[in-house]
């Protein structure tokens, strides 16, 4: 193909010569996208990754087998796009898992995996690998979750990104589980998680509020 242009157009992606293209010219790195519930983590996720795919690289997709959400094996935005996810149980697994021409992992919630994941994605962007990688900072208590704040410490570009407070509509950072359950991961829809913003905030689930009682007339 003499012309890219018109391999690019005509959807050829036999005119690739790898030492040409100037990507990655930084070598490999982490990124992480994190915030609470209902921020667009998955969306801000699979928007680089079709950067990635448009640009011509060899994307693999990696997701926690725990979380059913949606659909099996797949990364799934609140706004119904979706990638083709590989499931893992361990994060060691991935390692095995990725080939050595993909040039982009995204890894999707990856709060629920195990800590070492941590040491996963520093190989991978060790050889050269930009590694993605999407999560919850905070857990329902508001307590950093799993090895995101390893991850965020270890990343070269950290991205927060946020909600809208369900209370008041201000930006949200916390994640609100509207039931009294109390294990770390309950996974599931809408309908128990809400995002709130610190104020509004009520860490473990709804409190009991204490009774305020009026002046009673008859005492005294
Ligand atoms: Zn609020």
């Amino acid at each position: 193909m003499e012309d890219w242009g018109e391999a690019l157009a005509a959807g050829d992606a036999s005119w690739y010569i790898p030492s040409m293209q100037p990507r990655n010219p930084w070598g490999g790195g982490i990124e992480v996208i994190t915030g609470s519930m209902f921020s667009g983590k998955s969306e801000e996720l699979i928007r680089r990754l079709r950067r990635a795919i448009i640009a011509r690289q060899r994307i693999q997709v990696f997701k926690q087998g725990l979380d059913d959400r949606y659909a099996a094996g797949q990364v799934v935005s609140h706004s119904k796009w979706r990638l083709e996810a590989e499931r893992v149980a361990k994060a060691a697994e991935i390692l095995d898992l990725v080939d050595p021409r993909t040039e982009v992992v995204g890894i999707d919630e990856a709060q629920f995996f195990d800590a070492d994941l941590v040491r996963v994605a520093g190989h991978l962007a060790d050889l050269g690998k930009r590694v993605i990688v999407a999560g919850l900072d905070m857990d329902f208590r508001g307590q950093p979750f799993g090895p995101m704040p390893e991850l965020l410490a270890v990343a070269e570009d950290v991205e927060k990104v946020h909600a809208i407070c369900a209370r008041c509509g201000a930006p949200a950072s916390y994640t609100q589980r509207l039931s009294q359950a109390q294990e770390q991961v309950v996974v599931g829809a809408a309908d128990i998680y809400e995002a709130r913003c610190r104020r509004c905030f009520e860490p473990g689930g709804p409190g009991e509020e204490p009774e305020l009682y009026p002046p009673d007339e008859s005492e005294g």
